[in-house]
């Protein structure tokens, strides 16, 4: 079974975000990029099923421009057999990215496709649904823990107050949650294979979808500054300032 995985070029988790004086979107100049958490959560479960012998290939996708074959080819060196850049320069919404990958889908024809649950960029947790509502999958949705069972997938996810294990047949979508797995870091001696291995590059119009957004970013505003605190000399005065300054309290 051929598993596919997402995987997104997104600004590092450790950057602090700066908003361009036009507030026109994030600025991005000399921002340090990576692999989106997520994706590299689904990245370490095909790698995973593949070690289990449940999985014969694992192939990674990436929709982006050029530098995003940075984050293919450290999914290579986390274990990915092959990887498949869409090249493109524009900024891609999530229906694209969803029409996007359903062509790699026809294509590919793969048992399973791990996506992350959310891109930490633009926090949109839409793309695995819209794949799995282009392609006519099941979709397994926040997964926690993934068992294949034959022709089926067992897909645990946290929901409000518990757990819920969905069941669905192969070939499926899943998105992956925080507590599915730990990944691993790449060894030295991987980074290096990782270097020889295939990466193909196919462009939005070679796979006959157009990345137009019918959606346009009005504005990017950063969070107010945080005042800064004071420290008080009793629990009588916490009290007081939290009924009548903050009124947090009656
Ligand atoms: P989102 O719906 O944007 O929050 O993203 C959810 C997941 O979809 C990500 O964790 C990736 O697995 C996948 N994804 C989103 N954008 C891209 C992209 N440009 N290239 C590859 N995968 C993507």
């Amino acid at each position: 079974m051929k598993v596919l995985v997402a995987v997104k070029r997104v600004i590092d988790y450790n950057v602090k975000i700066r908003v361009k004086a036009d507030q026109s979107d994030v600025d991005l100049t000399n921002v340090k990029m990576a692999m989106n958490p997520f994706c590299e959560i689904a990245v370490e479960e095909a790698v995973r099923l593949k070690e289990k012998g449940v999985a014969t290939e694992v192939i990674a996708v990436s929709i982006g421009p050029k530098a995003s074959q940075e984050q293919l080819r450290t999914a290579l060196a986390l274990g990915a057999d092959r990887a498949i850049q869409v090249l493109t320069d524009d900024p891609v919404d999530s229906l694209a990215v969803a029409k996007l990958l359903a062509k790699v889908v026809e294509e590919e024809q793969p048992g399973l496709v791990i996506l992350g649950k959310q891109s930490i960029d633009a926090d949109n947790n839409q793309t695995g649904q819209m794949l799995a509502a282009l392609t006519g999958m099941g979709q397994g949705t926040f997964a926690s823990e993934v068992v294949v069972d034959g022709e089926s997938v067992n897909v645990t996810r946290e929901i409000d107050g518990g757990l819920q294990t969905v069941k669905l047949s192969l070939p499926a979508v899943v998105t992956t949650d925080l507590r599915l797995n730990e990944p691993r870091y790449a060894k030295l001696p991987d980074i290096m294979k990782a270097k020889k291995k295939p990466l193909d590059v196919k462009t939005p119009e070679e796979l006959g979808v157009s990345t137009a957004s019918k959606v346009t970013l009005v504005k990017v505003a950063p969070p107010a500054e945080r005042q800064g605190g004071i420290k008080v000399g009793s629990v009588d005065e916490l009290v007081d300032k939290l009924k009548n300054e903050a009124k947090v309290i009656s």
